[in-house]
């Protein structure tokens, strides 16, 4: 069968909130799940697609030549000066646009690497890693949507004698994730919510397979953290704060350790560059700082023998 290979987004050096110590963080793209808050919105859809950056666009109209499919005009506007229009449902991700444009309006997201090149590109900090405890972390969109990539870039980077962690939903078959386990030195794993219902109904996937892989991850005894993300109209209830606080009780001797990070507003650009700015619904949302949050942080002062981070203030400490 031939391996499922992922686009990437990014690989982002120095990387310090994706596991312990400086790394590099590959971004894969493409996720089964579609949490309407997402900071990463061009790590959703698996096919590539383009930013526009309208205030590096003269109107050239470049990218209206070449655009085969009728997804790129340009219109007289209210001012009597040029439009350009984008239809993206038009678009067959044909990418000619972004070869035509001279002047960076139109860049591509998501590229093609071998798994060989990118191990060649993350040893290049090698250095850092070994200084820091450090190393690369696979995340994403979801890696286990490519769980042969994963597996086979995993395996490469421990071949280098390279720290790996992983950053996903655990949205997969067990049989999946299971042989990962060898290779993986880190499991970063999120729970947005206990709820099944209102899992299913705003993320779109089941959550029991999530919280059964989980489980299985600790039973067997692989290093799992996890980030607990707090996000407004979602999750930031008392209910889900004390399911937290349960879970944490539950595992606390055999957690690597637990992130609680509030929603930030950082990929809200992001989705106005993808053209996807009307779909957003968490545009001008605030993070959240309610009484219950704020008695939920302290309530977690009784786990001090587990290493608890809040919006990545304290730093993670190397794996056991
Ligand atoms: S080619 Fe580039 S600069 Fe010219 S109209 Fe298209 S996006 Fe704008
Ligand atoms: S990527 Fe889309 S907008 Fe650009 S030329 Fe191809 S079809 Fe047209």
């Amino acid at each position: 069968m031939v391996m499922k290979t992922p686009l990437i987004t990014e690989i982002q050096r120095f990387s310090l909130q994706d596991g312990p110590g400086i790394r590099s963080t590959i971004f894969i793209k493409g996720c089964p799940l579609h949490c309407p808050w997402c900071h990463n919105p061009e790590t959703q859809d698996a096919q590539p697609e383009f930013y526009y950056y309208p205030d590096k666009c003269t109107r050239c109209g470049k990218c209206v030549e070449v655009c085969q499919s009728g997804a790129t005009s340009l219109s007289i506007g209210p001012n009597k000066q040029p439009e350009l229009n984008i239809d993206r449902k038009k678009c067959v991700r044909c990418m000619q646009c972004v070869e035509a444009c001279l002047y960076g309006a139109r860049t591509v997201v998501g590229k093609s690497f071998s798994i060989a090149e990118i191990v060649q590109e993350v040893l290049s900090d090698r250095l850092f890693y070994g200084h820091s405890g450090g190393g690369v972390t696979i995340s994403g969109g979801e890696p286990l949507m490519y769980p042969e990539f994963t597996l086979n870039l995993a395996r490469a980077l421990k071949e280098e004698g390279l720290d790996v962690a992983i950053e996903t939903s655990c949205f997969q078959k067990w049989a999946r994730i299971a042989p990962l386990v060898q290779t993986t030195d880190l499991f970063i794993v999120d729970i947005k919510s206990f709820d099944p219902q209102q899992h299913k109904k705003v993320i779109g996937k089941p959550l029991e397979p999530i919280l059964d892989n989980i489980q299985h991850l600790i039973a067997i005894g692989a290093n799992v953290r996890i980030h607990f993300p707090i996000i407004p109209d979602f999750n930031d209830l008392s209910s889900y704060f004390e399911q937290c606080l349960s879970f944490i009780d539950r595992f606390q001797h055999q957690l690597n350790g637990v992130d609680i990070l509030r929603y930030h507003v950082y990929g809200e650009k992001k989705y106005d560059l993808l053209g996807r700015g009307d779909t957003y619904t968490y545009k001008n949302v605030k993070p959240c700082i309610s009484n219950e949050l704020l008695m939920f942080a302290k309530a977690l002062k009784r786990f001090n023998h587990v290493n608890i981070t809040f919006d990545g203030i304290v730093g993670i400490k190397p794996n056991k």
